[in-house]
């Protein structure tokens, strides 16, 4: 057994936490204690314990507790006990089950830190991908809801036999293999985004997809069984909501370049569109699309534009589809479409005042969306857009206008609109040269001027 997947060291990992997190977990531990309920430590804080060496003073970013034994509500009573000892913490209850969501924030000393405080339950799926129903259980059941084994071990905190290890599908082991493996049959049609959750955790953690669970997405892909309910926005909500929070997750991790890799690898976007037609100059379009992200800032979120990039490569049809699937802000549909519409006009602009009269209307968003996706001749064209021409100013202004005798209106609006694309397109060089080709406008305008 690798000695850094020892249960014991584990254990010990739990009792070299930090001095505030050791006390945050005393406190739940004496309550449950007194009401008679059984408290575990569950997931992915179980799963990093058992990853990491114990070294003293080294916290754990995010705590999943699970009462046993205790009514639903029993999450919040012990999320209000640390309310009560923590002024900076903030709580948010949610669900049937009304679990209980604590934060603390980076200079509270304790973090930054989440916990989230459930009461073990069970789950089954009406259909798939629909929001589970629950209802109460055992410890053994909470955990046979879990996505992967890995995921799936607890360690028991309160009296008696507190310290007590429990794995009942073989977590260990295959943490030691360095596998994902899923629960049961039915795991990937009751939730698909468990291959992405996996894909951003094998990333992480350098592990692989055991060979029967990718069978297991392999057959469940080929059925489909999401499909009809993911096909109208609202259909599948849990879903909808789940994927396009995976997606999130994927793009704002630090590893997101290894995670889309094997989400790709291992067809995870064929869920969205079958035969997604995935290529690796993406991952450099995604990297391409943050950096001018932070040149050219705008509202729309980062991950938001890099899911877009990834579906710039779909026919519009099938974009479309997806747009309604992970029912996305409608902000990234209009942005994918005027890219289309775009591309077709800046091929047949030849001055640079055409190419400007196009890109100037248009959010930074779908700016660095066509520079990042499109030939190069595009990127080029747009960066000469954002370095040169968008500055570029004609050599009169408004002021100027108005002391030659000319008032506010559409025309005048126009006069400067000409000068600035003779200025664009090297026509005009200095300010008597616009003085001068004014006077050649006026000429042809001069009635529309001065009626004005
Ligand atoms: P991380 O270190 O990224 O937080 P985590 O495993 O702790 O990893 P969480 O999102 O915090 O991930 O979820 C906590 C636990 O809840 C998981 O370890 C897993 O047991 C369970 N879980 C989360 N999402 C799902 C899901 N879609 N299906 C089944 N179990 C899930
Ligand atoms: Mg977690």
């Amino acid at each position: 057994m690798a000695s850094n997947c020892d249960v014991a060291l584990a254990w010990r990992g739990l009792e070299a936490l930090p001095d505030g997190q050791r006390q945050l977990l005393s406190v739940l531990v004496a309550e449950a204690e007194q009401q008679g309920w059984v408290l575990y430590l569950v997931g992915g804080a179980v799963r990093d314990l058992l990853l990491r060496p114990a070294v003293p003073g080294l916290g754990l970013p995010d705590l999943d507790l699970v009462v046993e034994g205790a009514a639903p509500g029993a999450g919040i009573q012990l999320g209000e006990r640390l309310g009560r000892l923590y002024p900076d913490v903030h709580l948010h209850s949610y669900g049937t089950f009304q679990t209980c969501a604590l934060t603390w924030p980076a200079d509270s000393g304790l973090g930054p830190l989440s916990m989230d405080i459930a009461t073990a339950r069970a789950e089954s799926y009406p259909h798939p991908g629909a929001n589970p129903v629950v209802r109460p259980a055992t410890l053994a059941q909470d955990l046979g809801r879990r996505d992967f084994t890995i995921n799936a071990m607890a360690v028991r905190l309160t009296e008696p036999r507190a310290g007590t290890w429990l794995d009942p599908f073989g977590g260990q082991q295959d943490l030691e293999r360095r596998q994902l493996r899923v629960l049961h049959e039915h795991s990937f049609a009751d939730d698909p985004s468990r291959l992405y959750r996996g894909a951003r955790l094998a990333a992480r953690l350098g592990l692989t997809l055991e060979p029967h669970t990718e069978a297991l997405w392999r057959q469940t892909l080929a059925r489909n069984p999401w499909q009809p309910y993911l096909q109208h926005r609202g259909g599948a909500p849990a879903l909808q909501h789940r994927l396009r929070g995976e997606f999130k997750y994927l793009f704002q991790s630090e590893s997101w370049r290894p995670a889309l890799r094997l989400l790709a690898v291992w067809r995870g976007l064929d869920c969205l569109v079958p035969d997604f037609p995935w290529q690796e100059a993406m991952v450099t379009q995604i990297a391409t699309a943050g950096r001018l992200a932070q040149a050219h800032p705008f509202a729309t979120e980062t991950w938001l534009l890099s899911l877009a990039v990834l579906l710039t490569a779909l026919p519009p049809a099938q974009r479309r589809g997806v747009v309604t699937q992970l029912d996305l802000p409608p902000k990234v549909g209009q942005c994918l479409e005027s890219c289309d519409a775009l591309q077709r006009c800046l091929q047949s602009a030849g001055r640079p005042s055409q190419v400007v009269a196009q890109l100037e209307p248009l959010g930074s968003e779908t700016l660095v969306l066509l520079a990042a996706t499109g030939p190069p001749w595009l990127r080029r064209l747009i960066r000469r857009y954002w370095s040169t021409w968008s500055q570029i100013r004609p050599f009169l202004t408004g002021d100027d206008l108005q002391a030659l005798g000319y008032r506010p209106g559409p025309t005048f609006r126009g006069l400067l609109q000409h000068l600035r694309a003779a200025t664009l397109d090297g026509v005009l060089r200095d300010r008597p040269a616009a003085l001068a080709y004014l006077q050649s406008l006026d000429t042809q305008h001069s009635h529309q001027t001065v009626s004005e």
